[in-house]
């Protein structure tokens, strides 16, 4: 059920969809236009973890700065990279189209704040497109900016979040857009996403790259492009992030 809130933006973002056509023209929009917070995906118990296959690329053994632009800002012990908070977000060094990656990710016994502000991070597929890392065990936030969500985009189908302080996973197949010769987009991303074992993005189609103000555009980049994990002023931990190309 959409409450009056919700009803109100979505008439607001209506009328001004009529007047407005591209992503260019909505730089004044405010973010909350973008949000939605009704329904609420409902929560569900999580199943196991998985190890890497045989050819798998480990970006988390004890190689990751071979592996990761300037990642010795943040802290590895153990095969556990943890966010030294304040120093930004963390990109492969190698390159990347369509994948299959798993990783696992976890929020500090600890962590405070509330809702975009408890625990937030993401995993940026080339770079552009995230899935939202967030502490949305008991945190209310807009659903399409909570743990498991197409951030702005898509909110996960089921709540699959795990109390703050365990380790969580999530297994993403990645399927690259395709540019046409002329720029032009020619097939959107794809994504699909299991959140601690659960599906919770089924082949949604990806509207273009993560943007916190207005509506996403497509604009045309290369056919690889690096992965980044997004920095938080909490110390999130990592570990056990592998990757298949397809
Ligand atoms: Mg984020």
């Amino acid at each position: 059920m959409m409450n009056i809130r919700s009803i109100l933006l979505i008439s607001l973002v209506c009328l001004l969809s009529g007047f407005i056509s591209s992503s260019a023209q909505t730089a004044n929009w405010l973010p909350e236009l973008t949000e939605t917070w009704e329904p609420v995906p409902k929560s569900v118990n999580p199943a196991p973890y998985f190890n890497p296959p045989s050819d798998a690329i480990q970006l988390f053994d004890e190689n990751y700065l071979n592996k990761w632009e300037d990642a010795d800002k943040w802290n590895f012990e153990d095969g556990v990279l943890t966010v030294e908070p304040g120093t930004g977000g963390i990109r492969t060094m190698e390159a990347y189209s369509s994948v299959q990656l798993f990783m696992e990710w976890r929020i500090p016994e600890n962590v405070d704040g509330d809702d975009q502000r408890r625990g937030n991070s993401g995993i940026f597929l080339q770079g552009l497109y995230e899935v939202q890392i967030l502490d949305s065990y008991n945190n209310t936030t807009y659903t399409n900016g909570q743990a498991g969500s197409v951030y702005k985009q898509y909110p996960p189908m089921v709540n699959a979040s795990l109390p703050p302080g365990q380790w969580q996973s999530y297994h993403i197949i990645f399927n690259a857009p395709v540019f046409a010769e002329d720029g032009n987009l020619a097939r959107p991303a794809y994504l699909t996403v299991f959140h601690n074992g659960i599906l919770i993005q089924n082949h949604v189609e990806v509207k273009g790259p993560t943007i916190y103000t207005g509506l996403p555009q497509y604009e045309l980049h290369p056919y690889k492009m690096p992965i980044f994990i997004q920095g938080s002023r909490h110390e999130i931990s990592f570990r056990n992030m592998w990757i298949r190309e397809i």
